[in-house]
């Protein structure tokens, strides 16, 4: 009698212990990294703001940011190649592009926060310029979230540029990635054909919009300008509306990843905003 209520209690041990696995109700961000993706310098400006600054230089940061959500860690954006850090000039940019250098890699920089490749469950990139998917093969196994326009949109030489082996979710429009409002991507063609910008929400840093390069620093954002390189000048301005748009609806603030006067204000890894 003993044994079979001690087997009972059991029983109902494993299955409370097991719930929280199949509780669908995990919800919510609580923590985000901007980790150093590489630092960039310009030989002139004027390459993001046709006819203005002209031929001055500028410094730009590139941004990763790390996320932790109660399903698993998303990672937004790779930057520039971690081979850069290893460079003792870093990369030289040809014609106008910005030359790089890289003081700490993503995986370092992922190793002090204790969190491997492996760990992490999806990760998104604004688009296909190097200076944002220079590492997505350090993570082979996570799910990559990329507008199929992006995707399907040929190097010059007609290449892929995504290995075919990766994992690979390609979105047509916006994306709810945890189903709870806290991170969405949404589409923000104009830069490149399938580029898009990421909504965060944090419990008390409250909403976020992370640019990609929808727009390059404040001033382009204040003037609505449109750099030469971008493949779409009426999608870029649509674009930027759209993020306005966002940020008076979610009561949101703009990060701009390649401000470097932004970015120098902001917290960087190990710390964090929750
Ligand atoms: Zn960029």
């Amino acid at each position: 009698m003993k044994l079979a209520y001690l087997a009972t209690a059991a029983t109902l041990a494993a299955m409370l212990s097991a719930q929280p696995a199949l509780a669908q109700t995990k919800t919510g961000v609580d923590r985000l990294y901007i980790l150093d993706c590489g630092q960039g310098t310009g030989p002139d400006q004027s390459r993001w703001s046709p006819g203005v600054n002209v031929g001055k230089p500028l410094d730009v940061s590139d941004n990763c940011y790390l996320i932790h959500h109660a399903q698993g860690w998303f990672l937004w954006d790779t930057g520039v190649a971690d081979a850069i850090a290893a460079m003792p000039e870093g990369q030289k940019g040809q014609g106008t592009a910005p030359s790089w250098r890289r003081p700490k890699t993503l995986i370092s920089q992922l190793d002090q926060l204790g969190v491997k490749p492996a760990d992490i469950k999806f990760m998104a990139v604004s688009h296909t310029h190097p200076d944002h998917i220079g590492n997505v093969e350090l993570f082979p196994q996570t799910m990559l979230l990329v507008q199929k326009a992006e995707y399907d949109w040929p190097l010059p030489g007609g290449a892929s540029r995504f290995k075919p082996a990766h994992p690979v979710t390609k979105l047509e429009g916006d994306r709810d990635v945890f189903g709870d409002g806290s991170v969405v991507l949404f589409a923000t063609p104009g830069h490149t054909p399938g580029h898009q910008s990421l909504l965060v929400k944090l419990p008390k840093t409250g909403a976020l919009v992370l640019t990609g390069d929808a727009v390059h620093f404040k001033d382009n954002w204040d003037n609505r300008r449109v750099p030469e390189g971008n493949t779409d000048k009426d999608q870029t301005v649509a674009s930027m509306q759209r993020i306005a748009d966002f940020l008076s609806k979610e009561q949101a603030k703009l990060w701009i990843n390649h401000d470097k006067v932004q970015g120098d204000q902001l917290k960087r890894s190990p710390e964090f905003y929750d």
